[in-house]
């Protein structure tokens, strides 16, 4: 499919299912070569972050324990910059390795706050993991350690991202036909 249509908008096809697993693999390799005899947690955040999770994941080969935490953001297709923490993290993070697993970085403010939030829970280090950075967006700079592609600014969805519920399930990238 190049085109879809998800409620009101149309999107056209922006990055294949072929060009996402040679991301996926990419980060993977650098955790791989990064974490090699260690035990690292991988702290999901819901829901985008949940199709990439559970690809990476099964391209990791040291030995890795998972958790998940949900917030959102979004309203429509603009960040709305007010984050809700709806899961919290319950695991004893403390002295632990984690490695926070995102689906895309916009502004930077989600990012921020899940650091803010995990440090409080006093972990030995964080590393940041994602699939997909707009680093025109970015409004709060954050270090991020692992990157599978950067992207202009454009709305996209696809590969577990959603406008208002909707495209989760493409296993393509589609951008927002303007
Ligand atoms: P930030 O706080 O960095 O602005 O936004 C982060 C969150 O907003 C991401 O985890 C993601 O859930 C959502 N988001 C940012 N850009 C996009 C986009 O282009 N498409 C979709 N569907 N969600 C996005
Ligand atoms: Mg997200």
């Amino acid at each position: 499919m190049s085109k879809v249509k998800l409620h009101d908008k149309e999107f056209a096809i922006s990055i294949t299912s072929k060009e996402i697993d040679a991301a996926v693999a990419k980060v993977a390799e650098g955790i791989n070569r990064d974490f090699h005899g260690e035990r690292p947690l991988l702290v999901v955040i819901l829901n985008g972050a949940f199709m990439f999770a559970s690809d990476l994941m099964k391209k990791l080969t040291v030995d890795c324990e998972v958790t998940f935490l949900k917030l959102s953001s979004y309203q429509g297709t603009t960040s709305t910059e007010k984050i809700k923490k709806l899961i919290g993290l319950n695991e004893d993070i403390k002295g632990r390795k984690v490695i926070v697993v995102e689906d895309i970085i916009d502004t930077g403010f989600t990012i921020n706050d899940t650091i803010n939030s995990i440090n409080e829970h006093e972990p030995a280090d964080i590393k940041i993991s994602t699939l997909l950075f707009k680093p025109q967006a970015l409004k709060k700079p954050v270090d991020i350690d692992y990157v599978g592609f950067e992207i202009p600014n454009d709305f996209i969805v696809g590969y577990g991202l959603d406008y208002d519920g909707l495209g989760r399930n493409l296993p393509d990238i589609y951008k927002i036909i303007e």
